[in-house]
């Protein structure tokens, strides 16, 4: 009888120990990346031939944060990830970093990510799953100041001006003879970034800001083990119609001005002109 008590009240002390009780849950680990077709893209060596028409260019910057994760299981249920709070994850947003500072990237940082982590509720079964999420950083947690806020959105790099938001794609290529500019000068940097526009309300007063163009696109990958498999951002996808030498007009590249035509084909790839956002997919680790 005693053992049974001191069983029973052993179990008791484990349960209020472990917190309210949860339904079972497991860890989770996503690998994102980025690439250009079948090679890795990286900060030391010439990516593989980008754009049309085709021209050699490297990498200066790539980072882009993700939100919103859940596993699709084969019957179209949605399985949120909750993500862990780590330097790279904070409230649920994560920061894909692709970047090392080294030769074109020094204006980066030395440590890189190419992960997400997290736990799933256990009822999300063996998989494989599609992963949905969400490319950006959320309205709520976009417009704050850099400097004040916890990582990853603390990176004064990520900070866009506009309304204190955030880039949420920051993508800069570097051609091989760099860019021609419509007006017959030359830049270096093909710039991609994705960001809101058309924003109203000024948040270091505290008003609500809101943006006639969230962009932020959903995506939606192709059915996948996380053991196996990671998700990658595919530059020769994304740029499969854009000529990386020459600009045309507005910001060189695309910093996301609704007006600047260099935007149209990319924007389209990530799922921001009322298609699939090819420019992700699925490739084995
Ligand atoms: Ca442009």
């Amino acid at each position: 009888m005693m053992t049974c008590r001191l069983t029973g009240l052993v179990t008791l002390l484990l349960l209020l120990a472990a917190g309210p009780v949860l339904a079972a849950e497991r860890s989770v680990t996503i690998g994102f990346g980025i690439v250009a077709g079948a090679a890795p893209v990286d900060c030391a060596t010439p990516a593989a031939a980008l754009g049309r028409p085709a021209v050699a260019a490297g990498l200066r910057d790539g980072r882009f944060y993700v939100h919103d994760l859940a596993l699709i299981d084969a019957a179209g249920k949605a399985w949120p990830v909750m993500l862990d709070e780590t330097l790279w994850q904070h409230d649920g947003v994560a920061l894909i970093d692709a970047e090392d500072a080294t030769g074109a990237c020094r204006e980066g940082t030395p440590e890189t990510n190419t992960r997400v982590t997290g736990r799933v509720d256990d009822g999300a079964g063996a998989g494989p799953w599609r992963l949905a999420f969400t490319l950006g950083v959320p309205q709520r947690l976009n417009h704050t100041a850099t400097d004040l806020a916890p990582p990853p959105l603390d990176l004064a790099a990520m900070g866009w001006g506009w309304q204190a938001g955030r880039k949420y794609v920051k993508l800069e290529l570097v051609p091989e003879g760099g860019v021609a500019r419509p007006d017959g000068g030359r830049a270096g940097t093909w710039f991609l970034h994705l960001g809101a526009t058309g924003c109203t309300g000024n948040p270091v007063t505290g008003e609500i800001v809101s943006c006639d163009r969230p962009n932020r696109p959903g995506v939606v990958t192709a059915p996948f083990d996380p053991a196996r498999a990671r998700v990658v951002l595919d530059l020769a996808v994304l740029f499969a119609a854009t000529d990386l030498a020459r600009d045309q007009g507005g910001a060189v590249g695309c910093m996301s001005a609704p007006d600047d035509a260099d935007c149209a084909a990319v924007f389209e790839r990530l799922g921001l002109a009322g298609g699939v956002a090819t420019a992700f997919r699925v490739v084995e680790k």
